[in-house]
C-alpha cells in the first residue's frame, strides 16, 4: 500500500512557483482579454447622421424612466420644412438580423426630407446589440468596406442581454395578454404595446409607442430579416388597415422587378410591432423581412464573412432538396441585396401611402435607388 502511494507521488508533474507563477498570469491575461471583448460590445459604434439631420435626441426624452438604462437608444429626426407623413422607421428591434440595422444607419447617414418628417431609431433593442446568442458560435462583429475604409457593426442577440434583464419568468404574459415562453419576455417584437412598469423589454416598447403619440406618427415601418427556411421572407407584413398600402407597394416592386410577397398580420398573434401600433395607436404599420443564412437553423459555420457575403454551402443543399422560401445560388445573398430591398421596400410603402392619402407626402432625398446599393455596395452609401 505504502508503496503504490509513493509510486502517485512520484508520478505527478512537478509544480513549483514558477509554474505556478505562469499559469496564474496566462489565467489572469485571458480573464483581462475576455472582459475588456465582453465590455467593448457594450459600445455601441457611431453613426454619422447626414447633414440633413434636425434633431438628436434619445428614447428616454419621449420616456424618461428609460434614461441612463441599457434599454436607452438614439433616435434621428429629419423634419421637413412642408407638411406631409410622419414616418417611424426601426432597425434592430432583433439585433441579429443586420440587415435592417444597416438599413437604418444608411437612412440616418443619407436622408434630408423636404417633406413630412422621419423619426429612425437603428438600434430599437439596444440591450441586445451588447451580447450575441448562445450557441450559435455567431462573430461579435462583421465588417463593411467603405470608399474611407472599413466600418465595423455589432452583430447582437434576437433578445435583450440576460444582464440587463433577468430572470426570465418560467411563461410570459405580453402586455397584450399573450402567454409565451418566458425568454420571450426579452423579445421585444413580443413586448408591444409595453408596460410602462414592466420589464426592461416592455419598458423599451412602452419607450417607442410613447415616440408614436408624442411625435403624431402616421406610419411605422419595422425592419427585420429572417432565416430563408422560414415562411415568411422577402415579405411585407401589414396590419389589415395598411393592406391597400402593401398592396400597392408589392406592385409597384414588381414593376421594378423586386418580388416581395405579401403577409397579413394575424390578428391574434399579439405583441408584434405591426400588430400593436396598429390596433394600439391606429397608425399603418408594416413590418420588413429579408432573407438572412445567419440566423438561420440550415447554417454551417458561422462567421462574419456569413454575415456580409451570405454565402453557405448547407442552404445550397436546402435549396437543392427545395426547403427554402427564396431563391438561392452559389452567390449566397450579400448584406447589400438585402439592404436595398429593404430601402425599396421603405420607398415603395411612402409611395404608396402618398398615392392612397395625397396629403401624406415624404419626399426623401437623399435615400439611394436600391438598384444603386445592389451594385456599388452597401458601403459605398455609409459615411466615412
Ligand atoms: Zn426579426
Amino acid at each position: 500500500m505504502e508503496k503504490v502511494r509513493e509510486e502517485v507521488i512520484e508520478r505527478r508533474p512537478k509544480g513549483n512557483w514558477a509554474t505556478a507563477t505562469a499559469l496564474l498570469v496566462v489565467g489572469a491575461a485571458a480573464g483581462i482579454w475576455a472582459g475588456l471583448s465582453y465590455r467593448s460590445m457594450l459600445e455601441p459604434e457611431p453613426i454619422y447622421p447626414s447633414p440633413g439631420l434636425t434633431a438628436q435626441v434619445l428614447l428616454s426624452d419621449y420616456f424618461p424612466p428609460l434614461k441612463e438604462t441599457a434599454g436607452d437608444t438614439e433616435v434621428f429626426v429629419f423634419h421637413g420644412e412642408e407638411p406631409g407623413a410622419n414616418v417611424l422607421i426601426i432597425g434592430g428591434v432583433h439585433a441579429n438580423e443586420p440587415a435592417g440595422f444597416l438599413a437604418a444607419v444608411v437612412l440616418v447617414e443619407n436622408l434630408r426630407v423636404r417633406a413630412g418628417k422621419v423619426v429612425v431609431i437603428p438600434r430599437a433593442n439596444a440591450s441586445a446589440f451588447t451580447c450575441n446568442d448562445p450557441q450559435e458560435g455567431n462573430p461579435q462583429r462583421f465588417f463593411i468596406e467603405t470608399p474611407g475604409g472599413e466600418r465595423v457593426f455589432r452583430l447582437g442577440s434576437r433578445l435583450t442581454n440576460p444582464v440587463h434583464q433577468w430572470p426570465d419568468p418560467t411563461l410570459f404574459e405580453t402586455p397584450a395578454g399573450q402567454i409565451v415562453s418566458g425568454p420571450e419576455a426579452r423579445n421585444l417584437n413580443r413586448a408591444f404595446p409595453g408596460r410602462a412598469d414592466g420589464y426592461l423589454t416592455e419598458r423599451i416598447a412602452y419607450g417607442i409607442m410613447e415616440l408614436i403619440r408624442q411625435e403624431g406618427i402616421h406610419i411605422g415601418i419595422d425592419l427585420h430579416e429572417s432565416s430563408p427556411e422560414y415562411p415568411v421572407i422577402n415579405a411585407i407584413v401589414f396590419h389589415e388597415r395598411s393592406a391597400e398600402i402593401a398592396a400597392l407597394a408589392q406592385m409597384d416592386l414588381q414593376f421594378e422587378g423586386l418580388d416581395l410577397r405579401l403577409e397579413a398580420s394575424p390578428p391574434n398573434l399579439r405583441g408584434l410591432s405591426h400588430r400593436e401600433w396598429g390596433d394600439a395607436e391606429g397608425i399603418h404599420a408594416l413590418l420588413l423581412e429579408t432573407p438572412n443564412p445567419v440566423q438561420g437553423r440550415l447554417k454551417g459555420r458561422s462567421s462574419a464573412e456569413l454575415v456580409v457575403h451570405g454565402k453557405d454551402k448547407y442552404y445550397l443543399k436546402a435549396e437543392a432538396l427545395g426547403r427554402l422560401f427564396i431563391p438561392y445560388t452559389e452567390e449566397g445573398i450579400h448584406i447589400s441585396t438585402r439592404v436595398a430591398r429593404q430601402l425599396a421596400g421603405i420607398q415603395a410603402i411612402l409611395i404608396s401611402l402618398e398615392e392612397m392619402e395625397p396629403d401624406m407626402a415624404v419626399n426623401l432625398e437623399g435615400l439611394p435607388h436600391w438598384m444603386a446599393v445592389q451594385e456599388r455596395g452597401v458601403g459605398a452609401f455609409l459615411r466615412n
